[in-house]
């Protein structure tokens, strides 16, 4: 065998051997993408004339504390009081005054909760809460800010990284969870650049 064909053959068959590698690597990066992380939850603020849509998408554990349907009394409380508290999502975010919006359609999704179409892509063993926040204003562009009551109202809420989508571009914002007595007061999420 000539040196050419050798060396050939062996970069085919490090071809062959990264082609299995990367099978099993691309199958770990997507589950790796889906996994949650708790503590972190993730918004996407859209702002598209007179309607602002917030997506939210959040580890169960930081809105109850578990990730399965709720077995005790305590826990079947505090599922229900959690939906009612992102139910009134205009207390969970308080959007500019100058915008002048009020809450439309709430939308909840859970399996461990019962609620709407969950994702079937829920990692094992885990379990989300997602909801769509939609609200109607009368000068959606001239909201500046939104405070945001996350902190305060889910206490296993540490981090949010935000998305926000409007007239002036799309960029990116992350809040922290403020320390001691703080993390009952709102925190600001800025819609400007
Ligand atoms: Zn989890």
């Amino acid at each position: 065998m000539s040196k050419t064909r050798l060396r050939r053959r062996i970069s085919s068959g490090l071809a062959l051997a990264a082609a299995l590698f990367a099978a099993p690597f691309l199958s770990a990066q997507a589950q790796q993408q889906h996994a949650h992380v708790h503590g972190q939850l993730k918004l996407d603020v859209a702002i598209d004339g007179p309607t602002v849509v917030i997506d939210m998408e959040s580890p169960l554990d930081n809105i109850v504390g578990f990730e399965r349907a709720p077995k005790t009394d305590a826990e079947k409380k505090t599922a229900e009081d959690a939906i009612a508290q992102l139910r009134a999502a205009d207390k969970l975010f308080a959007i500019d005054p100058a915008a002048n919006c009020k809450l439309g359609p709430v939308e909840l999704r859970s399996s461990a909760l019962g609620l709407g179409n969950p994702d079937p892509a829920e990692p094992a063993g885990h379990a989300d809460l997602d909801a769509t926040f939609s609200f109607n204003c009368t000068h959606g562009a001239a909201a500046k800010f939104i405070d945001v009551n996350l902190f305060s109202a889910f206490k296993g809420t540490r981090q949010i990284d935000s998305q926000i989508a409007s007239a002036q571009g799309q960029f990116k914002r992350q809040l922290k969870r403020p320390a001691g007595a703080q993390a009952a007061q709102p925190v600001r999420l800025n819609l400007g650049k």
